[in-house]
C-alpha cells in the first residue's frame, strides 16, 4: 500500500512560537519551527505519517541507534519566492540520496510520497518560518534512526523517519581557513563516505576539534591510502580553479558525498561553457599550481553554506593564501546564479525548484 499526501494526519500547535523569534539575528540550527513530521516503520511497513507540534521524544535507553549508530540524515533548504511562496531546492535529489544512505546502513527505503509530500505539507504549514532576507532560508532536516529496544548487535526492525525545520542565516560569515588532513581519514572505498550517515560526522569531531584549536575552520580530507588525493571539506564538496579550469574530485569511489550543490554547480559551469574536470586531484598538484600563481579560487559547496570561499589552505608547514574573494569570477558567478534560481528571481530552466 502506498501512502499518499492525503493520508498525512496534521495536529497543529495551539499557539505558534513564531513571534518569539528574532529574524534579524538567526543562528544556524538553534531554533525549530512549530511543527515536525514523524513516520514509523514496523512489521516491514511504513505507517501513516503524522505532522504534529515540535516536541521532545521519549525513548528507551536501549534504543538501538544510541548504541550502534544506524542513523542517517539529509539537508535541504526552502527559500521564500518573490510572492512569499515557499520554493524547495531539488528535494527529490535528497530523497534519492537518502535512500542510498538507507540501503548502505541496512535501513528501509522511504517512499517518495512520504518524503516529498510529507515535506511539502510540513513546509506549507510552517511557511511563515521561512526568513525573507538575502542569504537566509528554512533549513530542512529529514532523518531516520533505528528504534528497536534491544542491545544485541543486529540489524534493527523498527525505524523512525522524522523531518524538523529551522530558520537559517549565512553559515560562514567570512572565507574559511582550511587544514589539509593527512593523518586522520574520513572515507575509503567500500566504506560509507558516500552516505549521510551519522557515523561520518561522529568520527570527524576529534580531528576537527584539534585543527580548530590551531585556528583553522575546517578540514580538507585526503584519501585513505596515500593521504594525498583531496576528497572534501567537513560538510562540503570542494572546487579549485587552476588556470582557466575548474576541478573537483570525482565521486567514482564511493568515498565522497555526491552533493546536490556540487551537481548544480557542475551543471551551471558546463552551461556557461567553462572548462570543468571531475578527476583525481592531489594536494601536490594544488601546491604546484599555487607556486606557479595558477591557483585562482578554491571554494566549498553545500546546502548549508551554498558557496563558501576558501581564504587559505594549510598543508604541513605551508600556507597557501588565496587572492581576495572580490576578484573571483567563478565562485561569485555561481553564488549569484544559484541564489537567483533558489529565490525564484530567474526562470528555473532545470526544474530544480519545487513549490510546497
Ligand atoms: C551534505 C554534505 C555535502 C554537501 O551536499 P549538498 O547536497 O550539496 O548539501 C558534502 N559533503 C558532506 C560530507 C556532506 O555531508
Amino acid at each position: 500500500m502506498s501512502v499518499s499526501a492525503t493520508d498525512i494526519s496534521i495536529k497543529k500547535v495551539e499557539k505558534s512560537r513564531l513571534s518569539e523569534v528574532d529574524f534579524s539575528n538567526i543562528q544556524f540550527g538553534k531554533i525549530y519551527s512549530d511543527h515536525m513530521l514523524i513516520a514509523n516503520y514496523e512489521d516491514g511497513k511504513w505507517k501513516q505519517p503524522e505532522i504534529m507540534p515540535f516536541h521532545n521524544l521519549t525513548l528507551s535507553p536501549a534504543t538501538t541507534f544510541f548504541h550502534y549508530g544506524q542513523a542517517i540524515f539529509e539537508g535541504i533548504k526552502a527559500y521564500k519566492g518573490p510572492d512569499g511562496e515557499p520554493l524547495i531546492f531539488r528535494p527529490r535529489d535528497n530523497w534519492k540520496r537518502f535512500n542510498k544512505s538507507a540501503v548502505r546502513m541496512a535501513m528501509p527505503e522511504i517512499p517518495e510520497d512520504i518524503f516529498i509530500e510529507g515535506l511539502k505539507a510540513l513546509i506549507k504549514l510552517d511557511e511563515n518560518w521561512i526568513p525573507a532576507s538575502e542569504d537566509t532560508a528554512l533549513y530542512i532536516r529529514p532523518f531516520m534512526v533505528a528504534t528497536d529496544e534491544f542491545i544485541g548487535v543486529k540489524t534493527a526492525e523498527k525505524f523512525s523517519f522524522m523531518i524538523i525545520t529551522s530558520p537559517a542565516g549565512p553559515y560562514y560569515s567570512k572565507p574559511v581557513s582550511i587544514y589539509v588532513q593527512d593523518q586522520y581519514v574520513r572515507a575509503f572505498p567500500g566504506g560509507i563516505g558516500f552516505t549521510k550517515a551519522a557515523g561520518n560526522y561522529g568520527m570527524s569531531m576529534y580531528p576537527t576539534q584539534e585543527i580548530k584549536k590551531m585556528g583553522y575552520d575546517q578540514i580538507l580530507w585526503t584519501d585513505g591510502f596515500e593521504h594525498k588525493y583531496v576528497q572534501e571539506i567537513g560538510t562540503m564538496n570542494v572546487f579549485f580553479v587552476i588556470g582557466d579550469t575548474v576541478i573537483t574530485p570525482d565521486i567514482k569511489h564511493d568515498t565522497i558525498l555526491a552533493g546536490v550543490t556540487r551537481d548544480s554547480v557542475l551543471a551551471l559551469l558546463r552551461e556557461k561553457g567553462m572548462k570543468v574536470e571531475e578527476r583525481t586531484l592531489s594536494i601536490d598538484e594544488i601546491a604546484e599550481a599555487y607556486k606557479a600563481g595558477q591557483l585562482k579560487e578554491a571554494f566549498g559547496t553545500g546546502t548549508a553554506a551554498s558557496i563558501a570561499p576558501i581564504a587559505s589552505l594549510t598543508y604541513h608547514d605551508v600556507t597557501m593564501q588565496l587572492p581576495p574573494v572580490e576578484t573571483w569570477e567563478t565562485a561569485n558567478y555561481l553564488k549569484k546564479t544559484l541564489a537567483d534560481i533558489r529565490y525564484g528571481r530567474v526562470k528555473d530552466n532545470h526544474n530544480w525548484v519545487v513549490k510546497a
